[in-house]
């Protein structure tokens, strides 16, 4: 299993420096490559003689060319501008199978990384060696042991961090405390609602941090293009960001990890993420959740730990349907908090009662893995969702 660890990094003045030159000659090669593809793609539409571009042949003919023409380029390790060309080659391979929209030029700010393969790097203990900068701080030793396959080193506002991605065979946690199931239903005032009753508000890092988000928005926004202190007020902002985004991750992986430590069968609602940011009242909201982002870490570190996750299919009515005598009713508004239901007279939490319902789908016999190889039809019919990940399995309603 691949696993990554991302490390922040203590760089001096001078290392940040190198980082920064050597994040910048990947950015300038991608974007080289790009704007060379596209050439080479106009002309071989035109003289269907010529070859079609690739990522290989593009690496070559920068080799070719950048001693005489990009002589700064060799001050950096030669891995910068190689693997950004390899990655380029990647983010058409993914647009060409519909994975990933048209690959777009890199910028300067946002896209600061490099990547660095296995035979180009050493990492022992706290520390971390890059070619033609030596050995560099790094925060904590490396959390897995394992082959070490690459590090990438990126910028996040004014912090340097390597994430480090190895293959790992020691990825296997203890099984789930509780060899149970629960159902977890996904929501704006809380973050998640457990089939037990347990309600998690979340996080909403962005919600608590908005007024000063606002403040130091228009702070920059009053700044003089170009000034030293616009870059000022730029760091600042990147830094709240960076702020927001580091308590949001830091409660959905505590609220992940507790949740595949105690349960070995999730059942979860294959929310439509995408279709709900589209409506205006709520998009801030569910954005600032990061339901896709938990959801994403219920799969990985269920299956670290030998359990699984199953996503019920969009249209299943779980907050429609007593869980206790499988009454449905026609329409429930989203503000009716609790209600009672006219089979038998049961008073519903509507939260719990549709996490409760998505528990039981979970463990009914009915499970049936999706797509891949031989397990039969992709039941999921209705959801453009797309190729399923590895260790979801799907249900549908069969009613
Ligand atoms: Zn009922």
């Amino acid at each position: 299993m691949f696993l990554a660890h991302r490390i922040r990094l203590d760089p001096s003045k001078v290392q940040a420096t190198y980082l920064a030159r050597a994040a910048g000659a990947a950015r300038f090669a991608y974007n080289w490559a790009l704007a060379e593809w596209e050439h080479q793609f106009e002309a071989c539409k035109r003289n269907p003689a010529l070859p079609k571009p690739n990522e290989a042949a593009l690496r070559r003919q920068l080799n070719a060319i950048k001693r005489t023409q990009f002589p700064w380029m060799l001050d950096v390790t030669k891995n910068a501008p190689q693997m950004a060309i390899m990655q380029l080659g990647r983010a058409f391979q993914n647009f060409f199978e519909k994975r990933a929209r048209y690959p777009r030029f890199r910028r300067k700010g946002a896209n600061d990384r490099f990547t660095l393969t296995n035979d180009q790097f050493q990492v022992d203990g706290k520390r971390i060696r890059i070619p033609k900068l030596g050995w560099l701080r790094m925060r904590e030793t490396l959390r897995y042991t394992g082959r070490i396959v690459s590090a990438t080193v990126s910028r996040t506002a004014h912090h340097w961090y390597a994430s480090i991605s190895i293959d790992t065979s020691d990825a296997q946690l203890p099984p789930a405390e509780n060899q149970g199931a629960v159902g977890i239903d996904f929501g704006v005032t809380h973050l998640v609602t457990l089939s037990t009753g347990e309600k998690v508000v979340g996080a909403k890092a962005l919600r608590t941090l908005l007024d000063r988000l606002r403040r130091l928005s228009r702070a920059l926004s009053r700044k003089a293009k170009g000034s030293c202190n616009r870059k000022k007020a730029k760091a600042k902002l990147a830094g709240l960001h960076a702020r927001i985004a580091n308590v949001r991750a830091n409660g959905l992986h505590q609220l992940s990890a507790s949740i595949t430590r105690r349960f070995h069968t999730i059942g979860i609602e294959d929310l439509h993420v995408k279709g709900m940011l589209g409506n205006r009242c709520l998009s801030r909201a569910i954005a600032d959740m990061g339901f896709a982002e938990l959801r994403r870490q219920l799969v990985y570190k269920a299956q670290r730990r030998g359990g699984q996750v199953i996503v019920i299919d969009r249209w299943y009515p779980s907050s429609k349907t007593c869980s206790c005598c499988g009454y449905k009713l026609d329409a429930l508004s989203l503000d009716v908090r609790q209600w009672t239901c006219p089979g038998c007279a049961t008073y519903h939490d509507r939260d719990v009662n549709a996490a409760i319902n998505l528990r039981n789908m979970a463990v009914s016999p009915t499970v049936s893995a999706c797509g891949g190889e031989g397990a039969g039809p992709v039941l999921h019919a209705q959801s453009e969702t797309g190729p399923c990940e590895a260790g979801i399995q799907r249900k549908v309603n069969d009613a």
